[in-house]
């Protein structure tokens, strides 16, 4: 992408134009949500406008324009991770309800006192406590894969942890502290080869690489709108139809039943048996317009530009003094975590935000990730594809400011 194209990118998101503390906002947050683009909240403005009625169950007019919308936006999602099937794709509120449905109703169907659950050192806290309280439910035994130095898994160790207690594998495709793209493929492969299925939280690789789960393999592929330029609220759980059909439904409610009497509940047939309840039928529709911007930007491009300001962002914070990346992976996202010296990232960010820069510090919600590395936590800038190296030269002066002014 040229910096025309980025010039006209931006004027799709009018928030970039705000001035914070009377200074050019600058965002590097992308990793915790993004923003949204003018389509995207257009969509929700013309949802509640033209289009508000409860799906699924009316006759009316109203009501079968609202069902066809998130009908369709269901094939968007559906068409955008190359799933097999629409009945596949379940909207939920997010990565973190995803991964819980998959905890509480796979644990629920296949998970017994002494079984494992694999997930990696480098996880959410979304991806780590539903798991342990699965764990907690049925006596299992949480087991972590180790990384190296980089922050690379260590896939021969994970080869050691599968054994016949394994019932699942669950792990991020990107981590969100430290960039690095995992070999998910290779991850799940070597998991299939002993029959174990495999859950990959994608919240934050779908919005910077392609993803197809088909090619993956994978059983399970959880993300959020909100990290995808669409709105918050709203997510997506795929699951193979297999997984879908053998486990039971999460909440009990409208909509996922089939008859009810009070003695017996049938469920509905997929996706409807995990949507209990109204669904966030204009969240869903403004979900799939989000997908197709990022669709007409292009996919290949986005990563290649984000990849370019990965690099430049790297070399340049490496030109500070006492700069300390956390996360040099050979395959990386747009996401830079660092310190610098002895300075607590918690002063570095406030300091940054004073000068319109947003970034987030802390331990990202990743705390035994943090506590491994014996780091307080980290200042971490992740780029999205309207942001530019003009940005970056300002983050860099603004930051040997900071150091300056805290060394
Ligand atoms: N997994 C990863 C890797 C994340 O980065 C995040 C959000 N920071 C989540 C899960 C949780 O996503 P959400 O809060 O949208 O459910």
């Amino acid at each position: 992408m040229n910096n025309k194209q980025i010039r006209l990118i931006r004027e799709d998101f009018p928030i970039l134009k705000e001035k914070i503390y009377n200074k050019d906002l600058i965002y590097f947050d992308n990793g915790a949500t993004t923003q949204k683009p003018r389509c995207v909240v257009e969509k929700m403005e013309e949802g509640y406008y033209h289009l508000n009625a409860n799906i699924h169950r009316g006759v009316h007019y109203l009501s079968q324009k609202a069902t066809e919308a998130h009908e369709t936006a269901r094939n968007t999602v559906a068409e955008f991770l190359h799933a097999a099937k629409r009945e596949e794709i379940i909207f939920t509120r997010g990565t973190t309800e995803a991964i819980n449905l998959v905890a509480t109703t796979f644990g629920e169907a296949f998970c017994k006192d002494g079984d494992e659950v694999i997930v990696s050192v480098m996880e959410h806290h979304s991806n780590i406590v539903p798991w342990q309280m699965l764990c907690e439910r049925k006596g299992m035994k949480l087991r972590i894969i180790p990384m190296n130095d980089n922050g690379e898994l260590k896939l021969d160790e994970f080869q050691q942890l599968l054994n016949e207690r394994t019932k699942i594998v669950s792990v991020t495709h990107v981590s969100n502290v430290l960039g690095t793209i995992n070999p998910v493929a290779e991850i799940i492969k070597l998991a299939h080869f002993q029959n174990i299925p495999v859950l990959i939280d994608g919240a934050q690789a779908v919005p910077h690489i392609p993803v197809n789960v088909q090619e993956l393999d994978a059983d399970f592929y959880v993300f959020s709108a909100h990290k995808i330029y669409g709105p918050t609220g709203i997510g997506a759980l795929y699951g193979k139809e297999k997984w879908l059909n053998a486990i039971p439904p999460y909440q009990g409610g409208g909509e996922m039943i089939q008859t009810v009497t009070f003695e017996k509940t049938t469920y509905n047939e997929l996706p409807f048996k995990f949507e209990a309840g109204t669904p966030d039928y204009i969240g869903s529709t403004a979900f799939a317009e989000a997908l197709r911007y990022v669709q007409k930007i292009g996919l290949n491009e986005i990563a290649d530009y984000e990849h370019a300001l990965l690099t430049y962002g790297t070399e340049k914070l490496l030109e500070i003094e006492g700069m300390r990346i956390i996360g040099t992976a050979v395959n990386k996202s747009s996401v830079i975590s660092f310190l610098i010296g002895n300075i607590h990232p918690y002063d570095i960010g406030m300091l940054l935000d004073k000068l319109g820069i947003a970034v987030r510090t802390g331990h990202h919600c990743a705390q035994p990730l943090i506590d491994s590395l014996g780091i307080p936590g980290t200042v971490r800038a992740s780029f999205a594809f309207y942001n530019t190296k003009e940005e970056i030269d300002v983050f860099i002066e603004a930051l040997k400011r900071v150091v300056g002014m805290l060394q």
